[in-house]
């Protein structure tokens, strides 16, 4: 069994992270992805909600589970007994942050690799920031995120007005 973990924000989850989990999940029998509690980030929506909006789009991919984490990656990567983790880049701009991280990750455990997978040319320009940034203005986000993370976003905006 080859297992995976995609850890990320995802907050919330956009085309772009679904793109990598269904192209991650032609290359791994099992992916999991892992919505990080600590992060330095401010979040608009808690860990559970995240881990929640995630379950519901990622229904269908039976070989994809959905965890929350905090602590080191690589701690939580071993414990799932995953020996790879996924991360997806767009612009050299990633390219350099996620390089020292994995570099990183990598001296902590070299057990684990980091696998990269390159945007689709699609979603290159796509961020979670981005989607809160127009959902925030009630604007159109349809395009960026499937239905049921646009009303999820939607309805946190109504009630945090
Ligand atoms: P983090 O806070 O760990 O960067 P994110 O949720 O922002 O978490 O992103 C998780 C991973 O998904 C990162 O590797 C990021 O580069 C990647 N990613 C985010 N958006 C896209 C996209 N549009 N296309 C491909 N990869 C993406």
């Amino acid at each position: 069994m080859r297992c995976a973990v995609y850890p990320g924000s995802f907050d919330p989850v956009t085309n772009g992270h679904i793109d990598i989990i269904k192209r991650a999940a032609r290359q791994f029998d099992e992916v999991i992805v892992a919505v990080l509690r600590n992060s330095s980030k401010s979040a608009l929506f808690s860990a559970e909600e995240r881990v929640n909006i995630l379950c519901e789009v990622l229904k269908d991919m039976p070989s994809v589970s959905v965890r929350s984490f905090d602590g080191l990656t690589v701690d939580f990567v071993r414990e799932c007994g995953a020996s790879a983790m996924i991360r997806g880049l767009r612009a050299t701009t990633d390219f350099e942050y996620e390089m020292q991280i994995a570099h990183t990750n990598h001296v902590i455990d070299k057990e684990i690799d980091t696998v990269f997978f390159i945007t689709n040319l699609k979603y290159a320009y796509l961020s979670s920031s981005i989607v809160k940034e127009i959902g925030m203005y009630g604007g159109d986000i349809s395009k960026f995120v499937p239905p049921s993370v646009e009303k999820a976003v939607l309805e946190k905006f109504k009630t945090s007005r």
